[in-house]
């Protein structure tokens, strides 16, 4: 399977040093894949795992596997049975990824750098394992979500400035940029939903990514400032939660665990983890936002907008979601621009 695609911002993925955006990290572009991949999956009421917990992720039992196998069951079925549906795509222990993925541009050679803003390219899935008709369908939807709502490598957005110019490319601090947003080359994918799941391994745990429990705005974004006030940073100190930050503040706006595991609450003054590896030490924050600047002129105020504005984000369940969904709107509606907001369940009903 593949898709034809463009970059509408450099494609970051999160490297190993900050600055150093200059390899593509294909395990990164993978591992976003597979997170809107586990987020729509949820979303059409299946089971998917959280791959980054060791207590969490499905591990294939070789013996269960094949006593379900001699038993008379398909290979297919006894996966079901064992692994969630994430993990049968993007492998687990004892179980290989189906796919070895590869980006090519368009005369065809591998792309070895970055991924340039406007530059276009092949994203290849290579079949090491064939593909159902059912996961054909769910890895079309997952890329229509990234192009059409998301974005790839969603986890290490940066927060667009209330400061205009301070967005565009040419600034030098470079730590408003866009990353990670795509378009089609020509032909958009068509949908095609597919069905929902008719079989639940295990009760996904409401705080992981639910297509269902997603806002999507298209048309506008929200900047540092307001994002800091969604989450009940100080204005004064981002750095520091406000003392009546709430559990949901908490939850939108991100925290970093000790070594022990145990949350470090950012009410006590902690400092917060904005640009660090959030994957494994806590909670990544959950509204992210594009501004869709990428140069101005720097006599004047930057404005103009190279491509639509987005953001997107989630809560824990349909409260939380509203909640937010809410308090956006309210913010956007001050502004006085055409915006566009629909939930993650409008949008899974147009896959
Ligand atoms: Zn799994």
């Amino acid at each position: 399977m593949e898709f034809k695609l463009k970059t509408l911002t450099p494609i970051w993925t999160g490297g190993v040093r900050r600055n150093d955006n200059s390899i593509l990290h294909l395990t990164g572009i993978k591992g976003s894949l597979r997170w809107w991949y586990e987020s729509l999956i949820r979303g059409l009421n299946g089971y998917a795992c959280d791959p980054s917990n060791d207590d969490k992720r499905c591990v294939l039992e070789l013996k269960e596997f094949e006593k379900i196998r001699h038993g008379g069951k398909t290979k297919e079925e006894a996966l079901n049975l064992l692994i969630c549906p994430a993990c049968q795509m993007f492998g687990c222990t004892n179980w290989g990824s189906k796919f070895i993925l590869r980006i090519d541009d368009n005369s065809r050679s591998v792309i070895t750098s970055m991924v340039k803003r406007g530059d276009p390219f092949t994203l290849k899935f290579i079949e090491k394992k064939v593909f159902t008709p059912y996961e054909k369908k769910l890895l079309h939807a997952t890329i229509k979500l990234i192009v059409e709502y998301g974005a790839i490598g969603g986890k290490t957005v940066l927060k667009p400035s209330e400061v205009p110019n301070k967005n565009c490319e040419n600034y030098s601090k470079h730590n408003h940029v866009d990353y990670g947003l795509l378009d089609y080359q020509n032909i958009s994918i068509a949908s095609n939903r597919p069905s929902v799941f008719t079989y639940k391994l295990k009760q996904n745990e409401t705080d992981w990514p639910n297509l269902c429990n997603f806002w999507f705005v298209k048309g506008a974004y929200i900047n540092r400032k307001e994002h800091n006030a969604l989450v009940a940073r100080q204005s004064a100190n981002p750095k520091f939660y406000e003392k009546s930050a709430t559990e949901s503040n908490l939850f939108r706006g991100g925290y970093i665990k000790d070594n022990n595991g145990c949350r470090i609450i950012p009410n006590d003054l902690q400092p917060t983890v904005e640009n660090r590896n959030l994957q494994s030490s806590g909670e990544s924050k959950k509204i992210f936002s594009f501004h869709g600047l990428t140069h101005c002129d720097k006599s004047r105020d930057c404005v103009k907008q190279d491509f639509p504005p987005r953001c997107f984000g989630y809560g824990r369940g349909a409260t939380e979601r509203d909640n937010s969904k809410n308090e956006i709107e309210r913010i956007l509606n001050g502004k006085s621009i055409r915006y566009e907001m629909k939930t993650g369940q409008e949008v899974l009903d147009e896959l």
